[in-house]
């Protein structure tokens, strides 16, 4: 199998990198080995890589800079191709044409040195064009969609397809009809705005960014979509809910850590989450789990776990919730080459799947 993918990637002149370490590379550090990392540099090559797969019958998974990836440490993946070389843009007057493998952060920065507004919340997100719009990312209400005209995909008949954004279901968090499909590119509408206002409002979004984000650690943002926008306040209704006081002057006590006036001692005491220690102290329910980021329950931070102990995690937060979360994250368990270790795959499996039922 693997002799027939360099085959092709030589025959197109792609590049690619044997026995790739999923474990070094990866945005969330966790997995371990590749057999096979792709790079196409262009979308004709992205497009011809897929049709000979296709024909040749062979199972490979697409993807930007898996910050929404969970990789198994209990197997080795076969082949997956990587978008991150796909980075081009072409900025006409009113529209913008950019390839799927872009940064987001990096496509804000370039429209806003055009003076476009309408993009300044997406500042920060650490994927690709391709992968927000697999998922619809988005923050401080602001989402990749909202100023999309259309998207270039390969269809599952391998032709490129263009779609309007009026014929998108748009959901929270996913797109259903680009739900495994191949994103090519994307077509987003431009709008002229003040150099000083999207200044502005960026520089809010990165600070607030930084405050509230783990920057230490290896992670993947938000594990759980959550009905609010804050899972902190969400779990704290949770497990407040029986008692009207403790529920009150908890919200007092968030509100005010979270006030402007408190962000120095915040800085100045960066690992103390107020909030966190103050459920603990209640005992109202303890996340003293070491593998919570100190700034929010809702993300990990990767102090060199296995992915069973980050799983664990997942579920722990699962069941805190009483089910009323629903997974971001992706945890990608198919693309098999070897099974290092049946046990542990069997138990990343079972964690794997009750995450997937969620009331929501
Ligand atoms: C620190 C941090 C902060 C984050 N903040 C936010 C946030 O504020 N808001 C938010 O919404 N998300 C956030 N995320 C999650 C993540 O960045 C987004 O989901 C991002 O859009 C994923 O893009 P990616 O290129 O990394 O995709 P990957 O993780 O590589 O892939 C995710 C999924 O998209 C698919 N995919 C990728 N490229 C393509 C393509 N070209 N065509 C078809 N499918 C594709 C993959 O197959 C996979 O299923 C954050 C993540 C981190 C680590």
């Amino acid at each position: 199998m693997l002799s027939k993918i360099t085959k092709i990637c030589d025959v197109y002149g792609i590049p690619y990198k044997r026995e790739y370490n999923l474990g070094k590379n990866s945005y969330s550090r966790t997995g371990t080995k590749l057999r096979i990392a792709i790079f196409p540099l262009s979308r004709e090559q992205l497009l011809n890589l897929h049709r000979s797969f296709i024909y040749e019958d062979i199972d490979y998974k697409v993807l930007g800079n898996t910050t929404n990836v969970l990789f198994l440490d209990s197997q080795i993946y076969k082949c997956f191709v990587f978008t991150t070389m796909l980075t081009d843009y072409e900025l006409y007057k009113n529209s913008v044409i950019v390839d799927c493998g872009r940064s987001v952060t990096e496509f804000v920065r370039d429209l806003s040195m055009h003076s476009i507004t309408g993009f300044e919340g997406l500042e920060g997100i650490p994927g690709t064009i391709g992968g927000a719009l697999n998922m619809n990312a988005g923050a401080y209400g602001y989402c990749i969609t909202d100023n999309l005209i259309d998207v270039d995909f390969i269809d599952s008949d391998t032709n490129v397809r263009r779609i309007a954004k009026s014929d998108l279901t748009i959901l929270n968090r996913s797109i259903p009809q680009l739900k495994d499909k191949i994103i090519l590119s994307a077509k987003f509408n431009l709008v002229e705005g003040v150099h000083s206002r999207i200044e502005k409002l960026t520089r809010k979004f990165h600070i607030s960014r930084h405050q509230y984000q783990e920057w230490v650690y290896p992670n993947l943002g938000s594990i759980y979509i959550v009905p609010s926008l804050n899972i902190n306040q969400d779990l704290r209704k949770i497990h407040t809910k029986q008692n009207i006081a403790i529920m009150v002057l908890y919200w007092l006590l968030f509100k005010i850590w979270f006030t402007r006036p408190l962000f120095v001692i915040r800085r100045l005491f960066p690992s103390f989450n107020f909030p966190f220690r103050l459920l603990k102290f209640l005992k109202i329910k303890s996340y003293n789990s070491e593998v919570a980021s100190k700034t929010t329950v809702n993300t990990f931070a990767n102090k060199n776990y296995s992915t069973l102990e980050l799983l664990e995690y997942f579920v722990q937060l699962h069941k805190d919730s009483n089910g009323m979360i629903k997974l971001e994250n992706e945890i990608y368990i198919e693309n098999i080459d070897t099974v290092l270790d049946p046990d542990m795959r069997a138990r990343q499996l079972k964690l794997a799947s009750k995450l997937s039922r969620s009331k929501l």
